[in-house]
């Protein structure tokens, strides 16, 4: 592979170990074009984009009507950062959002999925008066210090504690956890996923959110949904919650609202809340920044919406969702190191590990589940990737490989990302072959000095 400018300058000024990293396997590959589910790297070739900037890029890259409205918004002469009079676009995003999310009808816009899931957090502090916060283990909501402390990843957390303190996991999916923290401390806030996304596709047992709600509501808590991931389409419906049965307090999103173009985040909440928060002249300003709600970013989020509508983006997202659950279902069933095939809507996952019907797994149990968690979700997305198939593991659960497509993915498109996983994984049945393989692998990118591709 020829080199590519930007490797040396981002091992040098940006990030080395990721470039190391990438090197280790030969991952390394450039990208240099996109165009709705397609990437292109460097040397021309051709990829399917099933990772989609981890569930962002919803309407496919460089959505053609997208790209218009945000060339045409260009030339317009429109004001921005104002901040001495309601900015023109924040308000119709807003209104737009209120639309879809009624009861929620009120908005803090910000730009990070983090800074949202942040601003929930203060949200719920200023509303109940109350310090607690409680989250759940394998949650990830972000990695600035408040959301970081609600995130339920050791590795991710340790190098900065002390964290916020009065921070309390509990397991996911367990009500039972949850009132008791609920009962026997001041908790303002539970911050949760719909489904737990980077902590490896993990959906809750049927109306475990609807009775968290309830409970939070008895005991004067408020729910925060985390919807950065799940939010506009994901998972099926527009908001995961639509599926399970009740309105959250706070909805957090992020991701998919910036079109894959601009960042761009919102948390709503409903009018009284707001209102116990920030509304008064002493709290109006008590929270925001510099480009929260800036008309780019706005003009972004709200042609996204509007093409999520017109083009009925998220049943197409459903429909193509169930393909691509039950082609993978059907191809891996009865796989021996296929542990399940799980998902909803445009989120799916294919957990791996033995189960027990393995050769190796009934002599070395620890050895397989270990090579399981660490180097078979890597080796499998490797693999994907040089067969033109790009796509990674859950970040927080590396045994689960996460499949999430733009919402535009046609079926064939569909079709062949399930039958390259299949293909591949027929050659791993057992441990041997996969060990081989990575062996052989690392041995050659040893001996060349481990170079990035
Ligand atoms: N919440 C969830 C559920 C997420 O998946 C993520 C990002 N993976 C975040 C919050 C953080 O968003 P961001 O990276 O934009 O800060």
């Amino acid at each position: 592979m020829s080199a590519h400018p930007a490797v040396a300058r981002y091992a040098e000024h940006l990030n080395p170990a990721f470039v190391k990293l990438l090197g280790a396997f030969g991952y390394g590959r450039v990208f240099v074009r996109a165009r709705g589910a397609t990437l292109w790297d460097h040397e021309g070739r051709e990829y399917l984009d099933f990772l989609a900037g981890f569930g962002a890029v919803n309407l496919g890259h460089n959505h053609p009507r997208l790209r218009e409205r945000l060339r045409e918004f260009l030339l317009e002469d429109a004001p921005n950062l104002i901040h001495v009079g309601p900015p023109v676009h924040a308000a119709e995003l807003a209104a737009e959002l209120a639309r879809r999310a009624d009861p929620l009808t009120l908005c803090l816009l910000s730009s990070s999925g983090a800074e949202a899931v942040e601003t929930g957090l203060k949200l719920a502090r200023a509303v109940t008066r109350r310090p607690g916060v409680v989250y759940c283990a394998r949650s990830y909501h972000g990695l600035t210090l408040g959301a970081l402390s609600v995130t339920g990843v050791a590795r991710m957390r340790a190098p900065f504690a002390p964290l916020l303190t009065d921070c309390h996991e509990v397991p996911f999916g367990d009500l039972e956890a949850l009132d008791r923290v609920l009962s026997r401390r001041k908790v303002g806030a539970f911050v949760v996923e719909p489904i737990l996304g980077e902590g490896g596709v993990v959906l809750p047992p049927p109306g475990y959110l609807a009775a968290a709600q309830e409970l939070c509501r008895r005991r004067g808590a408020l729910l925060v949904l985390d919807e950065v991931q799940t939010g506009l389409g994901r998972t099926g419906t527009l908001f995961a919650y639509q599926a399970e049965g009740f309105v959250p307090d706070v909805l957090v999103l992020g991701k998919a609202l910036g079109g894959s173009l601009t960042p761009m985040s919102a948390t709503l909440t409903t009018p009284a809340f707001h209102a116990r928060a920030f509304g008064t002249a002493e709290r109006f300003d008590l929270h925001g920044s510099t480009y929260s709600g800036n008309a780019l970013a706005c003009v972004t989020a709200l042609e996204t919406l509007r093409i999520l509508d017109d083009e009925a983006l998220v049943r197409a997202g459903a429909e193509r969702g169930r393909r691509l659950l039950g082609g993978l279902t059907r191809a891996l069933a009865g796989h021996p190191l296929v542990r399940a095939v799980r998902g909803r809507g445009l989120l799916v996952a294919v957990e791996l590990g033995p189960t027990d019907q393995g050769v190796l797994n009934r002599v070395l149990p620890g050895m397989v589940e270990a090579v399981s968690r660490r180097v078979f979700g890597q080796w499998l997305a490797l693999r994907l990737l040089e067969e033109g198939i790009v796509a990674q593991p859950a970040t927080q659960a590396w045994d689960v490989l996460k499949l999430t497509p733009p919402l535009t993915v046609s079926e064939a498109e569909i079709d062949r990302a399930v039958t390259a996983v299949a293909r591949i994984l027929a050659e791993y049945r057992d441990l041997p072959p996969l060990l081989r393989d990575v062996g052989r692998r690392l041995g050659r990118q040893y001996q060349r000095g481990w170079p990035f591709g």
